[in-house]
């Protein structure tokens, strides 16, 4: 697709927002939600589904955060790498939760999410990439992950574009994909139809605490009172301010660029995510490929990079020549919310306090379990079994040993 206006820069932002009616700011609900990115529509559509009152806050607007910045791979096999064993249980679990999650979703919003069950293939060029490409096979092996080792053959039989020097390949059947801004359209609309209160342009300021326990939140239009408040604010959900010193969360920005090419018949595409040791590459059914992520521990530092880009495109190209004629649609960047442990946190910091943050490269995958665990918390007061290892205390000898030195 041509750029309308050859004059027009190219969006730096990729994402149509998700359209829906956008409401005011209601006098108190059962549960607020501090966040309008991925996990905070999840957990408020969900649990507006349970029959809540459910407000959410966005300082933007929706999916402004992170979550439209996404390549939207759930990728537990691919993205599985040595000291992610903490992690893996909770990825598969919520990859089985997924379909479900889908199906629901579509049917509420009417809107397709184009989610596609090709798989990955991991790729290795070189002497030094194989050996690395087999370490990881290996440990895939050990995890009980399903993987399958390719000769450099075998991988371009199953995509005949790349480079004829890939040395070799793990087809990984279980990783699938779904496009994020279908997502976070259907979500806003599934949400909206369940009755949730969407606030836009509103910075949540404070939290209201009364006798020990978090009461309800203070924003820019006024105060909510709410049963209980979930804190989903993603890369900011670190920021001083929100919360007391004592219940500070370990969350980092960690920024990406990604760029979106939009292929031809005559360029063809891939017919499966791809990963090379520089970029990921994934075919999204509307014909455009996006290529991801650079990873920049640089805080929040907004913007596209010539730098960035130039990364992404030289290690696109490495292994896909074709990139060269296809055009470029749109350039981003985003923050992944990232904790210490790249986990995330799932927690009750305090009496009506609830966190839900932390997710880094894996929201996408992990956002089914994600929304059914701080529904069932909030329903019932305790976290399902595979939620229950993601608590905030699982940083505090590091924090205690880092406050002694
Ligand atoms: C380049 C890139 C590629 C990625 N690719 C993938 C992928 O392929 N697969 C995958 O699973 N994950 C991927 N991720 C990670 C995924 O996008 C995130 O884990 C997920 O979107 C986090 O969602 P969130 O709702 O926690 O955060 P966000 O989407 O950042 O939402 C948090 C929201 O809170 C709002 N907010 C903050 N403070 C306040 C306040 N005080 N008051 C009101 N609102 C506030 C922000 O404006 C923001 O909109 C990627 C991330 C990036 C950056």
């Amino acid at each position: 697709m041509a750029n309308p206006d050859p004059r027009q820069p190219i969006g730096l932002r990729r994402a149509p927002e998700a359209r829906v009616a956008r409401s005011e700011l209601p006098a108190g609900v059962d549960v607020a939600v501090v966040g309008g990115g991925l996990i905070g529509l999840s957990a408020a559509w969900m649990l507006a589904r349970q029959g809540r009152s459910v407000a959410v806050i966005e300082r933007e607007t929706l999916g402004a955060g992170a979550s439209l910045a996404a390549t939207g791979m759930l990728a537990p096999a691919a993205e599985h790498e040595p000291g992610s064993d903490l992690l893996l249980p909770l990825a598969l679990h919520s990859l089985r939760r997924w379909p479900a999650f889908r199906d629901a979703l579509q049917a509420a919003s009417g809107v397709p999410i184009d989610y596609r069950e090709d798989g990955t293939l991991v790729i290795a060029i070189g002497r030094d990439e194989v050996e690395r490409l087999r370490f990881r096979h290996d440990l895939q092996r050990r995890s009980g992950v399903a993987s399958e080792w390719l000769s450099g053959i075998e991988v371009r039989r199953r995509e005949p574009a790349l480079r004829p020097n890939v040395a070799a390949g793990i087809h990984c059947p279980l990783d699938h994909q779904v496009d994020p801004r279908h997502v976070m359209t259907a979500l806003a609309k599934a949400c909206e139809a369940a009755g949730v209160a969407l606030v836009e342009r509103c910075a949540v300021e404070a939290l209201d605490w009364t006798s020990g326990r978090v009461t309800g939140l203070h924003t820019a239009a006024g105060t909510l009172a709410a049963g209980t408040v979930i804190l989903a604010a993603g890369a900011w959900s670190g920021e001083r301010g929100l919360l007391p010193e004592t219940l500070s969360l370990p969350v980092r920005p960690l920024k990406g660029q990604s760029l979106a090419l939009r292929t031809s018949k005559a360029t063809g595409t891939l017919a499966q995510m791809i990963w090379s040791e520089q970029v990921h590459m994934a075919p999204k059914s509307d014909g455009r490929i996006i290529v991801g992520a650079t990873v920049e521990d640089c805080g929040f530092r907004p913007g596209v990079t010539a730098g960035g880009l130039y990364a992404l495109l030289e290690g696109a190209r490495r292994v896909l020549p074709g990139i060269e004629e296809m055009e470029v649609e749109a350039v981003w960047s985003g923050y992944r919310p990232t904790s210490d442990d790249d986990a995330p946190i799932l927690d009750a910091l305090a009496p009506g306090l609830v966190a839900a943050t932390g997710h880094h490269r894996n929201g996408y995958l992990l956002a089914p379990a994600t929304a059914e665990a701080v529904a069932a918390f909030v329903t019932t007061g305790a976290w399902p079994d595979y939620a229950a290892g993601f608590g905030r205390a699982r940083f505090r000898p590091a924090e205690s040993l880092r406050a002694s030195a």
